[in-house]
């Protein structure tokens, strides 16, 4: 069978010419170019946490270039986060298995605090990843907040010497 190497358009024999594109036709279509075979993703639960902490962990994962996947744990929770955007059931963190060691390290590295030892495993983490949190949130606020704040002590100040 002809085929119009442009447009594709498959003609009965006898014909040499494609009658839209004009050009003439060849008996095989050009092999379409090779296309990278889309990577599956194969989810391994990573970890499970809070909400507040499975974006803290998503952002950092996805900065070190692995995708995650975050569900719900419970339907219940899915539904409480549509309605308050948080959810207290928190979320189960997935990356694909072959990102998953170093997923792992990432994680070990961020969660390596000093570590209680009378809670279970995923309440101390969650309790790490909190300080974790407490301490960039003041990082970003704090600092600019408390300098703000000196700056505006040296303006009232300055008004009592001028
Ligand atoms: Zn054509």
């Amino acid at each position: 069978m002809p085929f119009c190497p442009k447009c594709c358009a498959e003609y009965d024999e006898g014909y040499s010419v494609c009658s839209d594109c004009g050009c003439g036709l060849v008996d095989q279509l050009p092999a379409p170019p090779e296309e990278p075979t889309p990577h599956a993703m194969h989810p391994v639960l990573l970890y499970s946490t809070d909400d507040l902490n499975s974006k803290i962990l998503t952002n950092i994962l996805e900065q070190e270039g692995i995708p995650v996947l975050a569900r719900s744990k419970t339907l219940a929770g899915d539904y409480v986060s549509i309605y308050s955007g948080y959810s207290v059931y928190g979320k189960k963190l997935y990356v694909d298995q072959a990102d998953l060691s170093r997923a792992r390290e990432i994680l070990e590295n961020f969660l390596a605090v000093e570590t209680p030892e009378d809670e279970s495993q995923e309440d101390m983490s969650s309790r790490r990843l909190r300080k974790r949190a407490l301490t960039l949130f003041l990082i970003f606020f704090g600092i600019p907040l408390g300098s703000a704040f000196v700056i505006w002590i040296i303006g009232l100040l300055s008004r009592f010497f001028v």
